[in-house]
């Protein structure tokens, strides 16, 4: 199936008074048309980074370093910030984890979404009008007639997070990238909003890539996931596979790590240590110093990510059988 988005060998850096740090080191994947890949790790693996590097939000100083972005086969990396502005507003949708920094306080969320529409499709206003209504009820808000007229400040966090999902679709994305979307939310409605998400995405047949470090949130909503680490993918591959037979010990510690709801969903309890700070960076394996079956070769060389059964996985404890 041909790639509606494919990242190649993307590095990230930020230059700073003790040198250039590099954030995102070679990350690559693929998104197919449709699809949900998961994105996950702990805080500073560079998810949000390589989400914000692929619509064209890094925050300066980060600037890409290396490698390519591809998207309906045309090359995004190098686009003007104008271009790359029209992009984001046709094709690629975004939702952050506060739903008030994708909302306008001053106008009505139907205001916000018939300009989208309108912006986008060939549709006249009262049809802009019953569109936006339209999105709002397939968000699960209710009475939409009514609402429609309202302020972002009459609505609860959880609507609000409602109306950003109606409103990253009223364009007809084919992309939409979710950033932690219901981390702000109270903990009580943040699986119904992150099933709506993938119920309405796939009616509009968007793709989307997921950030999350929250394993379950994976395990139910996406089709393949790709876990970070350190600025690296580590692994790569269907949920189903990552889930049930990780190849990488750092997976295999996320999956002991599936926290509960109320504790703090930042920390991995099963793995010892902390992820490292940019400037720290280990050499080889970045997980070494935490990787209960390190090898010696670990602590020199990266290890490049090769095929193990169904999943992908950069671990120099797979090489021997890559080679054999
Ligand atoms: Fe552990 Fe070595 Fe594999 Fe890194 S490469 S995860 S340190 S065994
Ligand atoms: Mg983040």
């Amino acid at each position: 199936k041909e790639a509606l988005l494919q990242v190649r060998e993307l590095s990230v850096e930020f230059p700073t008074r003790q040198g250039v740090l590099k954030a995102l080191d070679r990350v690559s994947f693929d998104i197919a048309p449709g699809e949900i890949l998961g994105v996950v790790g702990e805080s500073g693996a560079g998810k949000s980074l390589t989400g914000a590097a692929l619509i064209g939000l890094l925050e300066p100083p980060g600037r890409v370093s290396g490698g390519e972005i591809w998207f309906e086969g045309q090359r995004i990396d190098n686009l003007s910030a104008a271009a790359m502005r029209a992009l984001r507003g046709k094709k690629i949708g975004a939702i952050f984890q506060d739903p008030l920094t994708s909302l306008n306080p001053l106008f009505t969320v139907g205001q916000q979404l018939t300009e989208t529409i309108l912006a986008h499709l060939p549709l006249n206003a009262a049809q802009a009008r019953e569109r936006a209504i339209d999105l709002l009820r397939q968000t699960g808000i209710p009475a939409p007639e009514a609402r429609i007229d309202q302020y972002p400040h009459q609505f609860s966090g959880g609507m609000r997070q409602r109306v950003v999902i109606a409103l990253a679709l009223a364009a007809e994305p084919k992309l939409i990238v979710a950033d932690e979307p219901t981390t702000a939310l109270d903990v009580s409605i943040q699986a119904q909003i992150i099933q709506l998400l993938k119920r309405v995405c796939r009616q509009h047949g968007a793709a989307v890539m997921l950030v999350t470090h929250d394993m379950g949130v994976i395990a139910e909503t996406c089709d393949r996931v790709a876990v970070m680490y350190a600025g690296r993918v580590v692994e790569l591959g269907p949920v189903q596979q990552v889930i049930h037979c990780p190849a990488h010990p750092y997976t295999i510690g996320l999956m002991g790590s599936i926290p509960a709801m109320d504790e703090d969903r930042e920390r991995l309890q099963q793995i010892d240590g902390a992820m490292p700070r940019l400037n720290a960076m280990p050499g080889g394996c970045a997980f070494h110093p935490r990787c209960p079956q390190a090898l010696p070769r670990c602590k020199q060389d990266v290890p490049p990510l090769v095929e193990v059964g169904a999943t992908r996985a950069a671990c120099w404890l797979h090489h021997a059988e890559a080679r054999a």
